[in-house]
C-alpha cells in the first residue's frame, strides 16, 4: 500500500469516527421526562462550572430544579434543545448539574439502567441494547 492510500484509510478512519453519533444525541429522553433537583449551591455562580441561573427554578429553599422540568405534563428542560428522538443536545453541557451528570444511559457501562429504559418509553423508543455501544 502506497503511502498517499495509507494516508486515505487512516482519514477514512478518523471520518468515521467522528460520525459515529452517542446514542443519547439522538434521545434526549430523559431531559423531557423527569424533575432535575439538585441542591442549590450547584447554581451558585462561585462553584466552578455553576448551573446558569436564567435555567432553574426553585423548588423550596434548599433545592433547585432545572426550568421546564417540574411540569406535571410533558416536562422538558429549557436547556434542551432539538427534537427528543431524533437529535438533541444539552446546550449547558459543561454547566449541566449532578442528577444529568450521574444519570447513565442503559448499557454504556455495561449494565441495564431502569431509569434510561423508562424515559425512552415514555417517549415511544426503545430501550437501549449492549449493540449500541459496540
Ligand atoms: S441540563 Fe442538559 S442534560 Fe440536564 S436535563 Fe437539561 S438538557 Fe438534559
Ligand atoms: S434516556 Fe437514556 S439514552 Fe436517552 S438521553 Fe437519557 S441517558 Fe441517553
Amino acid at each position: 500500500m502506497s503511502e498517499v492510500e495509507k494516508q486515505d484509510l487512516k482519514n477514512k478512519v478518523v471520518r468515521q469516527d467522528v460520525e459515529k453519533t452517542h446514542p443519547c444525541q439522538k434521545c434526549g429522553a430523559c431531559c423531557a421526562s423527569f424533575r432535575v433537583s439538585f441542591y442549590w449551591i450547584e447554581a451558585e455562580s462561585y462553584i466552578e462550572n455553576s448551573v446558569p441561573q436564567k435555567f432553574i427554578e426553585d423548588l423550596d429553599l434548599n433545592t433547585r430544579c432545572m426550568k421546564g422540568t417540574s411540569h406535571k405534563h410533558q416536562p422538558k428542560c429549557a436547556a434542551l434543545s432539538g427534537r427528543v428522538g431524533e437529535n438533541v443536545g444539552c446546550t449547558i453541557y459543561n454547566n449541566r448539574p449532578s442528577p444529568c451528570r450521574n444519570f447513565k444511559a442503559s448499557y454504556e457501562s455495561g449494565y441495564q439502567e431502569i431509569r434510561c429504559d423508562e424515559a425512552r418509553s415514555k417517549h415511544g423508543l426503545k430501550p437501549l441494547t449492549k449493540l449500541e455501544w459496540k
